[in-house]
This record gives structure tokens, sequence and C-alpha cells, in this order.
């Protein structure tokens, strides 16, 4: 992993953001109304006029176990969405805790900040012996039959607008949102449905944002109060070697009132 360290030590809930791969989305679709001529310099796009993204699953372990915000693109995608996407270095479940100890069985806890598949596809997998397996379509993924937690034993934290949001996807979003992590956590009974603010662990506290997407939360490791929010704001991504500068907004509106929420907070 090239400029990204793979431990921060917060003096309490010790953070470990891991290399989850890379892939890429329309820079059109990404910096909305941006004219390219401002953003083609720092990110350049590719022939299809896609640019690079990284991925970046933070792992933070704390008294009460292990806990995983946005476990990534998952491993789970057939030939020609990985294709569509450029999707590179995507890991599984068991590789992304690798070299911090545990396992998949000891993650207690997975926090999406959000429901866009780039950030939480990974918290499911396709179940052993199901259709999917087979190949047969690149949809099946989709398909929460097909599916299960990647992680046997955690739970999915997120807000109420969130999983309203992902019930009920429209035409701009529903190629995005990863509505089928919600139904497999929600079909085993392991979805936390947060109404707001919440310190679900200590050292770990969940700030309800919105902008990005209706529920979109960021996550604040306390002792340094560093933000683990990739979307809304974070000093990570001034450490990413792949340039994070991004506009992919739902509601501009909302998100500028979100940051200024976050920055109040801080
Ligand atoms: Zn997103």
């Amino acid at each position: 992993m090239t400029g990204i360290p793979s431990m921060i030590d917060l003096g309490g809930p010790q953070l470990t953001i891991v290399d989850g791969g890379s892939f890429r989305l329309d820079g059109a679709a990404l910096y909305g109304v941006f004219p390219r001529i401002f953003w083609e310099k720092l990110n350049r796009p590719d022939d299809d006029n896609r640019v690079l993204l990284a991925l970046a699953p933070a792992v933070v372990t704390t008294a009460e176990g292990v806990v995983i915000i946005d476990p990534g693109i998952g491993t789970g995608w057939g030939a020609r969405t990985i294709d569509r996407y450029d999707i590179r270095g995507a890991r599984p479940p068991a590789e992304i805790l690798s070299g911090t100890g545990f396992s998949p069985s000891d993650v207690v806890a997975i926090i999406a900040t959000h429901l866009h598949f780039d950030h939480i596809a990974g918290a499911v997998q396709i179940t052993a012996g199901s259709e999917a397996e087979s190949g047969l379509s690149d949809n099946l993924i989709d398909d929460p039959d097909n599916l299960e937690p990647a992680f046997p034993q955690a739970k999915l934290y997120l807000q109420r607008a969130e999983l309203e949001a992902a019930r009920q996807p429209d035409l701009r979003t529903s190629s995005y949102v990863a509505s089928y992590v919600a139904q497999v956590y929600e079909r085993e009974g392991r979805c936390v449905v947060l109404e707001g603010d919440s310190q679900p662990f200590p050292g770990i506290r969940i700030v309800a944002t919105g902008g990005h997407t209706p529920g979109h939360q960021a996550i604040w490791l306390e002792q340094r109060r560093s933000s683990c929010s990739p979307e809304t704001w974070s000093p990570l991504r001034r450490m990413s070697a792949v340039r994070w500068r991004r506009e992919l907004i739902m509601n501009r509106l909302s998100r500028a009132s979100s940051r200024r929420h976050c920055w109040r907070r801080r």
C-alpha cells in the first residue's frame, strides 16, 4: 500500500487502514457540475472518462471487539461488473483483517457510513452453493437470496434514513445503492438502526450528517478526535496515494450543511 499508514495509534481504539484496492467511476458522475477542465489534471480520466478511486476499509479494535467501518466493494462481482468499474485488488473479508491477528468471526460490528456499493458491498458474500456461485449472471450478486453476511457475528450499524432510502431507491441512485446488504442483515436480524447520533462502542462516536446520502453518518474515533468518514471530511484522504477530490452528491445543499455540522462538532 502506498502512502497510507497501516496503523494509527489513537491512544484508545486502534485504527488500521486497509488497502482495499481501487475502482473507477465516470468522471462526470463523480464531479457533477464541475467542468472537466478543473478536475482532469488532479485525477486524469482513462479513455472511458473514468477516474481512479481508492478503496480503504478501516479496521478499529476496541475493548469490546473488532469494528469495521465500510468494508469496501467486496469480491463477489462478475467479469462484466469488474470490467465496467475496473475493480482491482478488492479484498475478501479474511484478507481485510490480515495482519491484525483477527478473523471475520471476531468482527462485532460493521459501521456503514452509507450504503453505496463501493463502501459496503464487502459486508456480504456469495453463499456457497448458491446459484450465483456458478457465475451464471453478473446480476446475481444483487439478489439477497444468493448472499450471506461476510462477517458471521457482526451487526450492521446504519441510520434509519439510509435504510428507508435503500428500500426505495430511485432512478438516480439505484445503480449505486447496495440495498441487498441491508436486506441480508435485516433477514438475519442483525441490523442496528440508528436514529441520529450514537456512541455504540467506547471511543467510537457516530454523527448523523446526511448530505452525500440521506442517512450518511460520520464516525469519530475519540481521544485525538480523528474522523473516519471518507465522504464528508477526512484527514485520511490527504494520506491517500489516489486523489479523492470528488463531488458525487445527491443533495448539494444538504452536503454543505453537513460539513458545517461536522466542523462545529470537532
Ligand atoms: Zn458514496
